[in-house]
């Protein structure tokens, strides 16, 4: 069976797939039909409902700087921005800050990163050894040449509410959505045609937005485009401690181990070592990396984790992008009507605001308006001009 066309298809419904519907709904110079073909409505395995949530503005690219201070605007505002009926979502916003720890041999990339955060309009506090130590008493500063706090519109919301607050609202700007799978995507002549579902059969449309997350690259492939965007697994632990921190950050250690407070308990996190972090389907728990890696760790730094008892886990796939960690946005330069929204490497919960903003300009006026993310553009991978982001957590 063969659908009728529709002017925009969006597949994937996580966060950014609905972030980018609402935007292009609320767009005034749209006025197209949009389609979001989610293959998973119940979203038990996307990247979205398995996120931190966390918000910062620490990061070492100048783009990914903005667009997180575009995203707290819309944090703060989402209530009312997302009213349907009078009715708009709780994002339970916890503005605790995130903590960067340096090593001494770090410091100067992080008076560097902070210095242009500051230039560009984020607020934070860069902290020597002794200031450390007085406003986080509960830390050892051994081993620390300095840290960065975000004193203000850092912390973390509650993801799920976000994608659904995207997601309802976009309904009601008209926006439909569709259970089913892209299983094909069919280009001519350097131009998008159209896509393939697996129950709904061939749509054709003006425009396509690859917003599969971590499965980015495997719907590219459907176009026959090279995208290096694949699924990384991340555990996320859970534990208690009797011993309560008041207001604690999300805490970053130099060796790249973070924490974070979450509801009455603690959950960490730690990126495998790089040989072991390979692209993968499973969602399968997996304890190594707090035995051997995290709890060591967090023993050391924060004293009062020596007596945590863990309670559980849960893995999650990054969208991972293995050639420079950071978003491959806008449209392909030889596939007109093929856009990208893909690769954030695990901070793209945050960013969904501005990227679906941006690809929504893209989409209905030919460029970007509110911030100009060119950088982030395709053409740097065909020309192997990477643009790495540091502060991956
Ligand atoms: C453990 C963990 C912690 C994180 N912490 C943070 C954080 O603190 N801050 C932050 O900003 N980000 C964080 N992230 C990253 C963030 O969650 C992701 O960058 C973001 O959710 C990506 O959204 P998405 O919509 O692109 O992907 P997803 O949420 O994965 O959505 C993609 C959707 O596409 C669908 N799909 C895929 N292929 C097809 C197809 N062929 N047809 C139809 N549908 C398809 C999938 O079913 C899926 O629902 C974290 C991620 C993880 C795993």
């Amino acid at each position: 069976m063969s659908r009728a066309a529709r002017d925009v298809v969006i597949v994937g419904g996580g966060v950014m797939g609905c972030a980018i519907a609402y935007f292009l709904a609320a767009e005034e110079r749209f006025d197209g039909s949009i389609l979001v073909v989610e293959r998973d409505p119940c979203y038990e395995r996307c990247a979205t409902t398995r996120s931190w949530g966390g918000i910062r503005q620490q990061f070492s690219t100048r783009e990914n700087i903005l667009m997180s201070l575009f995203g707290i605007e819309f944090v703060r505002n989402a209530t009312a921005l997302l009213a349907v009926d009078g009715e708009g979502p709780d994002l339970a916003f916890r503005e605790q800050g995130y903590l960067f720890l340096a090593s001494p041999s770090g410091v100067e990339v992080l008076r560097a990163n902070h210095g242009l955060q500051r230039e560009l309009g984020a607020r934070g506090a860069f902290l020597e050894p002794d200031a450390l130590r007085s406003r986080f008493p509960w830390l050892s500063g051994e081993g620390i040449g300095a840290a960065v706090f975000g004193t203000a519109n850092e912390g973390w919301i509650d993801p799920s509410a976000l994608l659904h607050g995207f997601r309802r609202k976009a309904r009601s700007l008209g926006v439909e959505f569709l259970t089913d799978e892209a299983v094909a995507i069919a280009c001519a002549t350097g131009r998008l045609q159209g896509v393939t579902l697996a129950g709904a059969g061939e749509i054709a449309c003006g425009a396509l937005v690859n917003a599969a997350g971590p499965r980015a690259g495997a719907v590219a492939k459907l176009a026959g485009i090279a995208l290096p965007v694949a699924p990384r697994k991340r555990m996320s632990y859970v534990f208690d401690c009797r011993t309560r921190i008041e207001a604690m950050p999300l805490t970053i250690d130099p060796s790249g181990v973070a924490c974070r407070p979450e509801g009455g308990q603690y959950i960490a996190i730690v990126s495998p070592p790089a040989e072991q972090d390979r692209d993968c389907e499973d969602l399968e728990e997996d304890y190594a990396l707090f035995e051997e890696i995290i709890w060591p760790t967090l023993a050391r730094r924060i004293p009062v984790f020596e007596a945590i008892k863990l309670s559980g886990a849960w893995a999650g796939h990054y969208d991972y992008n293995s050639f420079d960690q950071n978003a491959v946005l806008g449209e392909h330069p030889e596939i007109g009507g093929f856009y990208f929204c893909n690769g954030f490497s695990g901070h793209g919960l945050q960013q969904s605001p501005a990227a679906g903003r941006a690809t929504a300009e893209l989409i209905a006026r030919d460029r970007y308006v509110s911030i100009d993310l060119t950088a982030f553009g395709y053409r740097r991978l065909l020309e192997g001009r990477p643009l790495r982001e540091a502060n991956v957590v």
